[in-house]
């Protein structure tokens, strides 16, 4: 799945540590009511939050299989 993680890379907030990350996602996950997750990024360095419940999805892909 790494080409979609680096696809995200740029449009996602960058957390420079585990520390960081996990405060925000504890944040987050009271704020919208939903578990997220973060995970390491070797693009950038960084963590990023993402939704365990909707993983990252390429988008040229499904339009593909829709076809
Ligand atoms: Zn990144």
């Amino acid at each position: 799945m790494t080409y979609s993680v680096w696809r995200q890379c740029g449009r996602k907030r960058r957390y420079r540590d585990e520390h960081t990350a996990n405060m925000y996602r504890k944040m987050f996950e009271r704020e919208r009511g939903k578990k997220l997750d973060y995970y390491w990024c070797n693009y950038c360095n960084g963590f990023h939050l993402t939704s365990k419940v909707s993983p990252l999805v390429d988008i040229s892909m499904v339009s593909a299989v829709a076809q």
